[in-house]
């Protein structure tokens, strides 16, 4: 058993990337593209932005030729809010060139500076911060198992 230091320190790493552009490939949106596409005309800056930079897959089929893990943790995601994984949307950058080159990046947006924010998004298996997740999720349930025994030890007391 692990202790509770051990348990608590779940530092999020930098540079786990192995450029691997997989998460270019294949970002998801859960609100429809025509309604982004409203939502930037009507002035929605984040719609401008996601616009600006991502084209939607013609297809489910399509983006999963292209990025088979992002879309499946985009729908694992989505399961475990429990959201319909139809609703999900998937696109590709369009500064993406091939597989993995980004044309832009040492200007690329904060979006992509800053992913993934956390453990908790939606990260492909072949992410290089894939194994970081799996290990904050494994003491996140650990911590709720401690917490658990803690409160039937307290029930006992009372
Ligand atoms: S999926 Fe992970 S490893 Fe691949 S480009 Fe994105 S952040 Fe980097
Ligand atoms: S701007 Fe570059 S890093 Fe960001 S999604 Fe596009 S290709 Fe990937």
């Amino acid at each position: 058993m692990m202790d509770w230091e051990t348990l608590l320190e779940m530092r999020w790493p930098k540079n786990a990337c192995d450029q691997s552009g997989e998460c270019c490939r294949g970002a998801a949106q859960s609100t429809p593209w025509k309604n982004l596409l409203v939502q930037a005309a009507q002035g929605d800056p984040t719609a401008r932005a996601f616009l600006n930079q991502y084209q939607p897959y013609p297809s489910l089929e399509a983006a999963i030729a292209e990025a088979p893990d992002a879309v499946s943790a985009s729908q694992a995601i989505a399961d475990q809010r429990g959201e319909q994984e139809e609703s999900l949307i998937f696109y590709r950058c369009i500064y993406l060139q091939g597989k993995n080159k980004c044309q832009i990046y040492e200007d690329r947006p904060a979006l992509c500076r800053e992913f993934p924010e956390s453990p908790f998004g939606a990260i492909p298996k072949c992410c290089g911060y894939y194994p970081v997740k799996q290990d904050c999720q494994h003491k996140i349930q650990t911590l709720r198992d401690e917490l658990a025994e803690l409160k039937r030890l307290q029930s006992m007391l009372e």
